[in-house]
């Protein structure tokens, strides 16, 4: 199975793709793990990596193209689940040189179930601890249960900042699921529940997906 998965910031992306992982028994292939190896072993490609970065410049996609050219030699023919990769249609473009896809998922959820969930960030002035407005709540109310530091939000956190930053994930995101629709590859998984919650419903949809190809 070949597969990429895609969501916005947010939608649980992670969770459900090491779920995958271990069920379908893939290979997990993430963007920034494949950055941190090759940067980490002094590949190349890592080099060459590193001095886009260093300079706070965005890294050609010639180059993540080969970082995952190379990985998919490495795993020769295993199945894999591509995450954070391709992020543009160039990209995707480029992708298909390298690899034919059986399916891409996009996970999705309400606007506003994401913007709960991610203006629910909130932490701890005094010890850093982080708390959660509604999944993990203090005891009382503006007060880390730890050692009673002032409990305050960062400006990243806040609702305006999470809707700008969804804002711009879609608009960056919208030509690449068109992209994959035109395709066929498209499949859209839509999660709205809580994940601890409501593991094996969420998983049984994923599944239903999964075994239609
Ligand atoms: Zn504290």
């Amino acid at each position: 199975m070949k597969i990429v998965v895609l969501g916005s910031p947010g939608v649980g992306k992670g969770t459900y793709t090491q779920d995958l992982v271990k069920i379908y028994n893939l290979v997990h292939i993430s963007s920034g793990d494949l950055f941190r190896t090759n940067i980490k072993n002094n590949t190349e490609l890592g080099m060459k990596a590193k001095e886009f970065i260093d300079k706070g410049e965005l890294v050609p996609d010639e180059i993540t193209i080969g970082m995952v050219k190379d990985k998919l030699a490495e795993i020769s023919g295993q199945g894999f689940i591509l995450d954070g990769f391709p992020r543009t249609v160039p990209q995707a473009e480029a992708l298909t040189e390298v690899t034919d896809l059986d399916l891409v998922i996009n996970f999705k959820a309400d606007e506003e179930v994401i913007v709960a969930r991610l203006s629910g960030r909130i932490l701890c002035r005094k010890c850093g601890h982080i708390y959660h407005k509604i999944n993990l709540p203090t005891k009382v109310e503006g007060i880390c249960d730890l050692d009673s530091g002032e409990i305050y939000q960062r400006d990243d956190d806040k609702p305006e900042a999470v809707r700008k930053r969804l804002g711009d994930y879609f608009a960056q995101a919208a030509p690449l699921i068109a992209f994959y629709q035109e395709k066929n590859l498209l499949k859209e998984i839509t999660v709205n529940e809580d994940y601890g919650q409501h593991k094996e419903v969420i998983q049984a949809r994923i599944k239903e997906v999964l075994d239609q190809i």
